[in-house]
């Protein structure tokens, strides 16, 4: 069976991240499909090839030439090919994306490109043979990824490809012409194509050694998560953990394939094992990871008998609804509701919100306090045993933190904890001391 192994743009930088690539290809014979990402930056203040061509599409758009706004792009790939010392040129490619340019291609095309050249050289390095992920993956006329299509068509493709490069990022739309997944879109790639060649494991080659218990701005040298389910890291993402692209999970989820985080730069560090279920693996921690979220608010509402009012909340929520509005988290009382939302999604109408609240349910007391930041402590560990909130409460009351809001998951997968901004880093951190250096 085979393994997808998706490689950032940090990896495939230049031409020394190639050779490393390619040493980790080479060293385990199941990585039969590779998805690259564009090169990256290669230092901090450098400029992502996705970036660059995004620029040299807005300065061909307004007038510029197009050789002049492309020469930062080809720089990259010509010195990456001549520095691996590969007998290839990439000149027709630039007439052919030239063309394209002058014929008005929109910016997914443009962007697209990043990933499509980077593709071919990794492609010629390796020996493997280099499939346009146009041909695969496919989008539906409104523009939404349409998985069953791709999965046959790329499935049926890869069959008669014992080893292929599919470029990240871009796929077709019906008409033929290129659109691009969001920002980072290229680990949603490597997650079709896990799905789509039947894969026993995804590997997500990035220049971190995978997912961390908290961030290491805010804890110093925090512990690396070995394993973790798809519904703990649904939870963490939410609240802002980064690494993988949000939507990544969900085709190789439904295949049951796991995912492996991995380091370019270190690439003995075991990285984070992404399953389905962790029920026969014993975690190390009661809790998996802490994140969180500034900027929330909370509407406040409180209204004597609200418990007996037929359809009060169905009302609150078609408000909200109305607005645009969506409640992250719901906490409610005998005579008491408060919704929180995020708050830019307040900006700019809280005046006609708060009327349209007091006209429609009526409130005794209503209120909207902002300034909320929210932490999730997620664990599968803490199902079966008792006392994480205890001790979540004991950590932050020792640390004189007040805690405005409280929510568990019906999963029990997660503790939410509401406080004020201001005290969010350090509720992180003694979280992190109660649940982790004190399991050392
Ligand atoms: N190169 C694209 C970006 O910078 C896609 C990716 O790297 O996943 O967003």
């Amino acid at each position: 069976m085979s393994k997808v192994v998706k490689f950032g743009g940090s990896s495939l930088a230049d031409a020394n991240q190639f050779k490393k690539v390619a040493e980790i290809i080479r060293a385990d014979e199941e990585r039969c499909y590779i998805v690259p990402s564009a090169p990256g930056k290669r230092f901090k203040d450098d400029t992502k090839v996705t970036d660059l061509l995004y620029q040299c599409h807005e300065r061909v758009s307004a007038g510029e030439d197009f050789a002049k706004a492309f020469k930062p792009v080809r720089e990259r790939y010509d010195e990456i090919i001549k520095e691996l010392g590969l007998k290839l040129s990439l000149e027709d490619e630039y007439v052919k994306i030239g063309a394209a340019f002058r014929d008005g291609a929109n910016s997914d095309y443009a962007a697209s490109r990043g990933e499509y050249l980077n593709g071919i050289v990794l492609a010629n390095y390796l020996g493997y043979e280099f499939v346009d992920a146009a041909k695969g993956i496919f989008f539906d006329s409104k523009g939404e990824f349409d998985g069953d299509i791709t999965n046959a068509c790329l499935g049926a493709i890869l069959e008669k490809k014992p080893r292929a490069v599919i470029p990240g990022f871009y796929g077709a739309m019906p008409d033929g012409s290129i659109k691009t997944f969001s920002r980072g879109g290229s680990d949603f790639t490597g997650s079709v194509v896990a799905k789509a060649a039947g894969a026993k494991l995804y590997e997500n080659w990035t220049d971190v050694s995978g997912f961390l218990v908290a961030d290491p701005r805010i804890v110093d040298k925090p512990a690396g998560i070995e394993v973790i389910t798809y519904s703990e890291l649904r939870e963490l993402s939410y609240m802002g953990a980064g690494v993988l692209h949000e939507d990544a999970i969900f085709p190789v989820r439904s295949a049951n394939i796991p995912i492996n985080i991995k380091n370019t730069n270190a690439p003995s560090d075991p990285g984070t094992l992404i399953v389905p279920s962790a029920d026969d693996m014993s975690a190390k921690y009661l809790i998996t990871g802490i994140a969180g979220k500034k900027e929330f608010s909370a509407i406040s509402i409180e209204k004597d008998r609200m418990n007996s009012e037929n359809g009060f909340m169905r009302r609150l929520l078609q408000v909200l609804e109305n607005h645009g509005i969506f409640p992250e988290h719901m906490p409610t009382g005998i005579d008491t509701v408060s919704v929180v939302v995020n708050s830019h999604d307040l900006d700019g109408q809280r005046e006609k919100l708060t009327q349209r609240i007091r006209d429609v349910v009526r409130p005794d007391h209503f209120e909207i306090i902002d300034g909320l930041a929210l932490i999730a402590v997620v664990g599968r560990g803490m199902k079966s045993k008792k006392g994480t909130a205890t001790r979540v409460f004991a950590a932050l009351s020792h640390a004189d933190i007040n805690i405005r809001m409280i929510d568990q998951g019906s999963s029990e997968l997660n503790i939410i904890v509401g406080i004020d901004e201001k005290d969010f880093e350090n509720a992180i951190r003694v979280i992190y001391d109660m649940f982790i250096l004190s399991e050392e």
